[in-house]
């Protein structure tokens, strides 16, 4: 009988599985070389320049990725944020992009900044409003369509097959932030998209320990290789150790984001009952106005991200979080800690976010020691 081939999930479990010359070790070692050796001919027989243009320390990170999200290739880069430039970068000056109105704030912010400097006309759709995206979509030519899904820190859903779709019909680039949904829940690829980006410092790495970002595409054309560019000369390059903890990071991804996805589900239901609660905003809540979409395209859970509105306001909600002992109140998200938010106050003037909101990243503690922690914040 012919071995089966393992699946996706044992592949990043064991980090590919290669084996290290000499002394056949099982973690990779790390590849510290800057620069590779010329053959007297003027070739380069280990097949590297320099490590600027391409590392050899990114190889079985950006493999694992490239087979999680089914792409024919995949960069990494010093930091989600300089993923989501370098697509941005990559655009003739002037076109036309249409983004989710609801995303990660900074990402939304540099977004604008960009987009002035650059000729670009940007324009927002409304990320619950389907024909609300085809009313921007169609109001003129578009080059590129940016979605982030769920969005950050209101977890609306957009339909991504449908964004690929329309899309396509209208000759512009599909790009996915799927940073919450992680490959473990969606794969965007395969829904249409035509590339998808992480912030890898959330779960993909999953320790607090490291900042960086991914890029995979659906295929490899001149817009990918312009990409390629403006990391080579743009110089956005991830540190050989951070890559190796990237990988480190992956091998217990879906573990990860399964345990954060089921104790998020929990924690949403238990706290849609609490009477200090106005409102949970959780995809994976039946009650959720995305949560039909979230459902057809987000498998084995609905994320480790929810917000909590809280009925007595800003100061209540900045109350709560005060008293969260096991959550730790600290930005980001998607680690194995709980991590607590109060996101109107550190966006700042400007805010999209609502004053009496708190945004949650369930960790992988037991649920129970999150849910009593909960419990004895919200005491009155
Ligand atoms: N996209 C999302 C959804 C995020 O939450 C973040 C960071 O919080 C980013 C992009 C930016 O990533 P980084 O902080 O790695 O630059």
């Amino acid at each position: 009988m012919k071995n089966p081939l393992p699946s996706l999930e044992t592949l990043t479990v064991h980090g590919l599985g290669r084996i290290a010359e000499p002394y056949r070790d099982l973690v990779p070692p790390i590849h510290l070389a800057t620069t590779f050796e010329r053959a007297g001919d003027g070739s380069y027989p280990g097949g590297r320049v320099y490590s600027r243009d391409a590392s050899p320390a990114y190889d079985q990170a950006e493999e694992v990725l490239r087979q999680l999200e089914g792409g024919a290739q995949a960069l990494l880069f010093s930091s989600g944020m300089a993923a989501a430039s370098a697509v941005l970068q990559a655009l003739e000056p002037g076109v036309r992009v249409v983004a989710s109105r609801s995303m990660y704030w900074a990402l939304r912010k540099w977004l604008i900044d960009f987009s002035a400097n650059w000729r670009i006309e940007l324009v927002f759709f409304d990320n619950t409003d389907a024909v609300d995206l085809e009313r921007q979509l169609t109001a003129a030519p578009t080059r590129l369509l940016w979605i982030e899904t769920p969005a950050n820190p209101t977890w609306e859903v957009t339909d991504i097959r449908a964004a690929a779709e329309l899309a396509h019909r209208l000759g512009a680039t599909l790009v996915v932030d799927s940073t919450v949904s992680t490959p473990v829940l969606t794969q965007p690829l395969d829904l249409g998209a035509d590339i998808v980006m992480h912030s890898a410092t959330k779960y993909l790495n999953g320790h607090s320990d490291v900042v960086a970002g991914a890029l995979v595409t659906r295929e490899v054309n001149p817009f990918w290789q312009r990409i390629r560019n403006v990391r080579a000369l743009g110089g956005a390059v991830l540190g050989p150790f951070e890559a190796w903890l990237l990988l480190r990071g992956m091998r217990t991804l879906h573990l990860r984001v399964r345990a954060a996805s089921a104790s998020a589900l929990r924690v949403a239901e238990v706290l849609t009952l609490h009477r200090d609660i106005a409102e949970v905003l959780y995809p994976g809540l039946t009650l959720h106005p995305g949560h039909r979409i979230a459902a057809r395209q987000m498998h084995g859970g609905f994320g480790g991200m929810l917000s909590i509105r809280l009925k007595g306001g800003e100061g209540r909600a900045r109350e709560v979080a005060a008293r969260l002992r096991v959550f730790k109140r600290a930005t980001s998200l998607g680690a194995v800690e709980s991590l607590v938010e109060h996101r109107a106050s550190v966006e700042g003037p400007g805010t999209m976010c609502p004053p009496d909101l708190l945004r949650l990243s369930i960790g992988i503690e037991p649920v129970d020691d999150l849910l009593a922690d909960l419990e004895q914040a919200l005491e009155d």
